[in-house]
């Protein structure tokens, strides 16, 4: 017999939420209930968007009692939500920090059309901000202020998917689902949360969680080259490099992480990570990653910088998506010209490589990427009252950066 518990026994209810599937299950039995409960849970809370364990209708009353004492299922806290009539979804979520002041993170949904129907992609942060330094991000001029746990990362896919639910849109039954595509491209590096990333990626892949397919769930690196080798053993996600430059002399200055991981040892990581057998034992043929190259005016977008990436890219299945550079107060680069990046975007086509540019719509949108919240972040605005903080989100969100 369990013993019974108070809520004085437990005053730190056990979130639920970003527990993986064997940790809920686990968890469980440590509680002297039965491991399938986890699965049962897990439906409520991913597939039916319930945190209120009373609505868990299959679970016993007193399991349901149980666990209003000791266990919560609590999503981050949204500041600012914004639907644009595109589509577009955005969230600021506020996370609390060491500091008191608390820090802002961006959730952002965007709609697209493509072969296969309506995809929604929702860009997920990993980590406050960035410790990394790439000289073209907002974020990570912002400099480091924690990592997100799973919670609070696959809590961003709950809020998302839970808008879903209580705003469907024009046309879309209840059982619809929301979100089709998850990129941690938001803030963050999200190998430099590892763990944390694993897990709540793991919840994106579970049928029991948001059952997405392997290859609408993309996990963006900069380049932490032991870490790529790492997540090939523990998931199979889709790749997503940030390479930015052809060569180490201008990666070590745009991706200071070049400086330690550069670009042959990356290439390496990236041919292992897309070729390495699945479980079946093939060398899958549809595995590519995908190579993210921002547009920056005459830094990186010269014809002998594209015949560059051509040499660097041989042997390595990819797909290259060229950004145009978004630009923030005081970045030293410019976006570059519609035409260059066309150019560009031809020299590589013309090779046989598939290359594709990623659509502005408005850079209210693209911004969204890891950007918004960034640009608040001068560090002595950082130093400032958690209210302008949240202010000059709004404000950011409004004006579209
Ligand atoms: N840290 C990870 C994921 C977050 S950044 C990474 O670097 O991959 C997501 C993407 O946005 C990266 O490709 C990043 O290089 C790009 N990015 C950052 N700042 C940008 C800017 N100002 N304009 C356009 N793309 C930018
Ligand atoms: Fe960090 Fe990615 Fe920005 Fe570089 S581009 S600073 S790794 S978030």
């Amino acid at each position: 017999m369990t013993e019974a518990i108070t809520a004085s026994d437990q005053p730190l209810r056990q979130n639920l939420l970003g527990l993986t599937r064997q940790q809920l299950a686990e968890w469980f039995v440590a509680q002297g209930e039965k491991p399938f409960r986890a699965t049962q849970v897990m439906k409520w809370i991913y597939q039916q968007g319930v945190t209120d364990f009373a609505q868990m209708t299959n679970l016993s009353g007193a399991l349901r009692q149980k666990l209003a004492m000791i266990a919560e299922v609590r999503p981050p806290h949204v500041v600012e939500k914004k639907f644009s009539e595109d589509g577009t979804r955005k969230w600021v979520i506020r996370v609390d920090t060491a500091d008191g002041q608390g820090g802002l993170i961006e959730t952002v949904l965007i709609p697209a059309q493509d072969k296969s129907g309506s995809r929604r992609t929702l860009c997920v942060s990993s980590q406050v901000g960035c410790a990394l330094d790439c000289q073209f991000c907002s974020t990570g001029k912002q400099g480091f202020e924690r990592d997100l746990t799973a919670a609070e990362i696959i809590g961003q896919v709950w809020i998302a998917q839970q808008s879903y639910i209580d705003h469907p849109e024009a046309g879309q039954t209840p059982d619809m689902r929301g979100v089709t595509n998850v990129v941690m491209m938001g803030m963050g590096e999200p190998l430099l949360n590892f763990e944390p990333v694993v897990a709540a990626m793991s919840l994106m892949l579970d049928d029991f969680g948001y059952g997405l397919s392997r290859r609408r769930v993309t996990l963006s690196t900069s380049g932490i080259v032991p870490r790529i080798d790492e997540l090939a053993q523990r998931l199979d996600v889709a790749l997503a490099i940030s390479l930015h430059a052809p060569n180490d002399v201008l990666r070590d200055e745009l991706v200071p992480i070049n400086r330690k991981y550069p670009l042959q040892t990356l290439i390496a990581a990236a041919k292992r990570y897309v070729l390495r057998p699945d479980e079946q034992g093939d060398i899958s043929a549809r595995r590519h990653v995908t190579i993210e190259y921002v547009m920056l005016h005459g830094v990186n977008d010269q014809d002998t910088h594209a015949d560059q990436l051509l040499t660097l890219l041989e042997g390595l299945p990819s797909k290259i998506n060229l950004i145009p550079f978004n630009p923030f107060p005081h970045a030293p680069y410019q976006r570059s010209s519609r035409n260059r990046i066309l150019a560009f975007q031809r020299k590589l086509t013309e090779a046989g490589l598939v290359c594709t540019i990623r659509q502005t719509r408005g850079d209210d949108i693209d911004a969204a990427c890891g950007q918004l919240v960034g640009q608040v972040a001068d560090r002595t605005r950082r130093q400032s009252q958690w209210q302008a903080r949240v202010r000059q989100g709004q404000e950011i969100l409004r004006t579209g950066g």
